[in-house]
């Protein structure tokens, strides 16, 4: 057996949860002799991994840090003036210390348990405000991937919007204006493609708004080269026509411009980046995503709602259902699930530590620096062509001029953007100093000449005029909630984040078993760089030369991620699970359309799938077709076997996710991409699961083509409460050729497909943790962590299958690393949600909920957490069956009783009056354990869902409303 006979520093030891004693009793529990042999029983012998990872040997976390800082000292951190959707910012300390770098926000899962989950409800609902406020939009969602994306997002909602009525003939232009940003527009041509949606790219000026064939446009406020327009005619023009408008536009340059809202857009979309979140060489970043209150219900992603809980108290949850077991299968416009919580989060903490004013302060001295550099440049006789601007500028100049001024810039440690077309841009931020002012004019051999001015305490520069046109500048106020206004001081931030971080119960507490996402440890060490300067702030468009650092990480890891996998190639590219699948499917689709197969679309789905998978491959172009699972949770092989016979002249692909949703190693598994390859279809792997696979088996030795992998689920990137996340794919040889590529940095395949995401290697920064997590646990310690997990699960198993049935198990009657409690035989006295909501006042946050069984809970343990966390887990669980057997045998209240008015909060129980007919003492502390340090207060009762959605608010509400 392989038990841990750890070296003092090898850093296994620290991510696997059970000692070697406690691995002999939990064995002993599960009637096994040796982890090997409940290995042998559980991963099916035929498609076992005979050889160890080729991956390179274990490292310590010193030694690990050591090894980074030299890959940090090859990446060069110049001023990056290059804009393009990504600018400088300066993250304040206090939320870099407290909340960026503070596990008690970024361990935090997705919050479903709004009872425990108010302070980030709370802190995402000041950023819909916070968005909704800038846009002048009365409804926005919690977050979105990216610019590009969102702006894709936006496109297909109003497409369908417009065609759900009229299919036979649909609308299917977007016009969209030549000033969106390039990685924009290359993600809409993406999406475009497979939904035959025509894209147009011309001056907005050129738009021809043809009320039959045009269903949106698309619009840059203030454009790629700088310039702000007036949009209001042509927004009149396309109203009158029934077309919606899309605006991608600047929130800082919001404080200063009127915003779309106020001069008629459907929807606004963008980045909020520049509030704080690090460039990090192209994220992770929050993208947003506003409408008008008619599209609320299409919006995709997840809106944070104000509702009541039992007693009538304010408290929030997710709103209208967006939680991605609502996605909506095949019949989804959308497939985002992860987005970008944590760096939600920052972005709104930085408007609530700068407030209205704050953000006009450093709106307006980016905005007069560039108008300095501008007249500057003027007078030295460059052309500006632009004479309302906001912090960006474009010099048109000769191509021999502008060489020698990039030589000069890069010699002096400065990156502007180099459009192909020609000419230069500059765009300023809030780092700006004068400093750089004089370098950027020396490196222009201009003569820097402001009379002297000095900075006003507003933020402007005393002398400077605004470029701003008169009929285009901001006048209605914004970010008047005092959330927005009450933490100006390093002190009362400090304790605002500390009062919502006490909210939320985090991995800090105890483990969150959820199946399917695994969460497991997310250690320091792997986290520590992420905020290291030569990593956080590189510009994702820099010349790759001065990212080697960044260029070495991804060798290494795409070299590390394709061996796991069993796999040739991978890219990065994907930001999350979701854009995996539809990255992964999408080459697919070019692999079929390059051997003139176009016509194979048929996507073959279990039933059982994650709804992400049917919601991407209609994103794909493709057509589902769902398979049956039987009795045991086996994806039903009679049935697959129909099925592909009867689409096999169509079949582009079968979808699957291993082991399956149900945590079961399916041994059909191999006879079923046998089956799927020999009618000519692909098969895609959804590596949700690899928890289960990594070291034992691969998806490339189990004979799927492509995989994504959820890096924030098997490789140890923290949840951050929702987000970020990364889902890079690894494929075979076949398919490695149409990876996706990026216009602006050289990446993807011979035949690449285009760009999936606005950055070309994703959330590049976050990269570093899963990098971290390989190179600590080398080859032994990445297969120990799968088997650990299976451990793990089958110890809960063991100690609880006597009291709760557990569906679908593998043919020896063992889990995978996650399993499903059937709750349907209590019916009557426990729902699912009822046991979820009685967890928490046992201190645990619950397991997913009834998916992918309604009425059943799905529990992953991981391979961090130890015996006596487990053990008291399943002592919580063991417990609550009994209170269900109390109300069933009628000796207690079937109205009245834990688990109905379950979680209890302090408020509650402190109350003068208790009117229930159990006590306080069996309502808080039903077992020893709490009391010595493992209780969690809610600080909420159960949320009413109902109410909130009938009367919908999305933005915070009056301090008066928490009562
Ligand atoms: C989490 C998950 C996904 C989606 O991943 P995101 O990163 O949230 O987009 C897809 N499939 C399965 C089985 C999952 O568990």
């Amino acid at each position: 057996m392989p038990a841990l006979t750890p070296r003092f520093d090898q850093f296994s030891h620290r991510h696997i949860g059970p000692s070697a004693e406690e691995t002999q009793a939990m064995l002993a529990t599960i009637g096994v002799a040796s982890l090997e042999e409940l290995i042998d029983q559980t991963v099916p012998d035929s498609i076992r991994l005979r050889e160890p990872l080729q991956v390179d040997p274990a490292i310590s976390e010193y030694y690990y840090l050591q090894h980074l800082q030299g890959m940090a000292q090859r990446n060069k951190v110049f001023r990056s003036f290059m804009g393009m959707g990504y600018h400088g910012t300066i993250t304040p300390s206090v939320i870099l210390r407290n909340l960026f770098c503070n596990p008690g926000w970024y361990t935090q899962y997705t919050p479903y348990q709004a009872e425990i989950a108010q302070g980030r409800l709370e802190s995402l609902l000041n950023f819909q405000t916070m968005v909704s406020d800038l846009t002048a939009m009365p409804v926005a969602n919690a977050s979105l991937l990216d610019e590009g994306t969102a702006a894709a997002e936006a496109m297909t909602m109003f497409y369908a919007y417009r065609n759900k009525r009229a299919k036979s003939d649909p609308a299917n232009v977007f016009l969209v204006s030549d000033q969106v940003l390039p990685q924009t527009l290359a993600v809409l041509r993406t999406r475009a493609e497979p939904l035959e949606i025509e894209i147009r790219v011309s001056p907005v000026a050129d738009f021809d708004l043809d009320k039959d064939r045009v269903f949106g446009v698309l619009l840059q406020y203030p454009g790629a080269n700088g310039q702000i327009e007036d949009y209001r005619e042509v927004v009149e023009r396309a109203k009158a026509a029934d077309i919606t408008v899309t605006v991608a536009a600047d929130l800082l340059a919001l404080t200063l411009l009127t915003p779309p809202g106020e001069w008629g857009a459907d929807a606004v979309v963008g980045n909020t980046q520049r509030f704080g979140v690090p460039m990090g060489f192209g994220g992770p970043h929050a993208a947003y995503f506003a409408v008008q209150d008619t599209y609320k219900r299409l919006i995709p992603g997840r809106i944070i709602g104000v509702s009541q809980d039992r007693h009538g108290h304010t408290a929030l949850r997710m709103a209208l259902q967006t939680r991605e077991q609502h996605i909506r299968r095949e019949k989804a416009t959308s497939n985002i699930c992860t987005a970008q919580a944590l760096l939600a989060n920052m972005a709104a903490m930085y408007a609530c530590y700068h407030g209205a004013e704050g953000l006009t302060a450093i709106a307006k001295r980016t905005h007069h620096f560039t108008v300095i550099l501008a007249d500057t440049l003027r007078e030295a006789g460059f052309t500006l062509p632009a004479e309302h601007y906001f912090d960006t500028l474009h010099i048109d100049t000769s191509p021999e001029r502008v060489a020698r001024i990039r030589q000069r810039a890069e010699t002096e440690g400065y990156n502007f953007f180099y459009p192909r077309e020609g000419g230069i841009r500059i765009s300023f931020d809030e780092t700006v100093a004068t400093t750089d002012l004089q370098a950027v004019c020396r490196i222009f051999e201009a003569t820097l000449n402001y009379g002297g001015a000095e900075l006003t305490g507003d933020g402007g520069v005393t002398g400077i005029d605004t470029h701003i046109a008169p009929a285009l500048r901001r006048t209605s106020t914004f970010l008047t909630h005092p959330n927005f206004t009450s933490y100006r001081t390093e002190t009362q931030l400090m304790r605002y984040l500390k009062r919502l971080e006490n909210k939320d119960l985090s991995l800090m507490h105890s483990m969150i078993p959820l199946g399917s996402c695994t969460m497991k440890l997310n250690a320091a060490t792997e986290l520590i760089p992420v905020s290291w300067p030569e990593f956080a702030n590189i510009h994702p468009f820099a010349p790759i030369e001065q990212a080697q650092g960044y260029k070495q990480l991804f060798q290494e890891l795409e070299r590390d991620l394709a061996e796991i996998t069993g796999f040739t190639a991978c890219s990065l590219q994907p930001n999350s699970g979701a854009s995996g699948e539809y990255a992964g499917l999408l080459v697919i689709r070019a692999y079929h359309l390059n051997r003139n197969e176009g016509h194979r679309n048929v996507a073959i789905i279990p039933e059982s799938a994650h709804g992400t998978n049917p919601a991407s491959a209609v994103m794909a172009g493709m057509q589902v077709v769902v398979v049956k699972s039987d009795e045991a949770g086996n994806v039903d092989i009679d049935d697959l076997r129909a099925k592909t016979e009867e689409h096999r002249d169509k079949l582009a692909a079968l979808m699957i996710t291993y082991p399956s949703t149900y945590g079961v190693f399916e041994t059909g598994v191999v006879e079923m991409c046998e089956l799927v390859h020999s009618h000519g279809g692909l098969v895609y792997m959804d590596g949700a699961n690899m928890n289960a696979q990594v070291g034992l088996t691969s998806p490339g030795l189990i004979g799927a083509d492509v995989c994504h992998l959820n890096l924030h689920k098997t490789f140890a990137i923290p949840h951050g409460g929702g987000g970020p996340g990364m889902g890079p794919i690894c494929c075979n040889e076949k398919l490695a050729p149409f990876l996706p590529s990026h216009p602006l940095q050289d990446t993807g395949g011979q035949k690449a497909t285009s760009a999936v995401a606005s950055a070309p290697w994703g959330s590049a920064s976050i990269l570093l943790i899963s990098y971290a997590y390989i190179k600590m646990l080398g080859a032994s310690g990445l297969r120990q962590a799968s088997e650990y997990a299976i451990l793990n699960a089958n110890y809960i198993k063991a100690r609880i299958e006597e009291q709760y049935d557990v569906l679908f198990t593998g043919e020896n009657g063992r889990a995978a690393h996650e399993l499903i409690l059937d709750l349907r035989p209590f019916k009557s006295v426990m729902s699912a949600s009822d046991l979820a909501k009685r967890l928490i006042d046992y201190g645990f946050h619950a397991p997913t909920l009834s998916w992918p069984v309604a009425g059943t809970v799905m529990i992953e343990p991981t391979e961090s957490e130890s015996k006596d966390e487990l053990d008291r887990f399943c002592d919580a669980l063991l417990a609550i069956r009994e209170e269900a057997d109390a109300v069933a045998r009628g000796d207690v209240d079937t109205e009245d009783n834990v688990l109905l008015n379950a979680p209890h909060t302090i408020a509650e129980l402190t109350a003068d009056d208790w009117s229930h007919p159990y006590s306080r003492e069996q309502a808080a502390y039903p077992l020893p354990y709490l009391r010595q340090g493992f209780k969690f207060w809610p600080s909420v009762a159960r949320v009413d869902n109902g109410y909130g959605d009938r009367n919908f608010v999305c933005t915070c509400p009056p301090i008066e409303a928490y009562v």
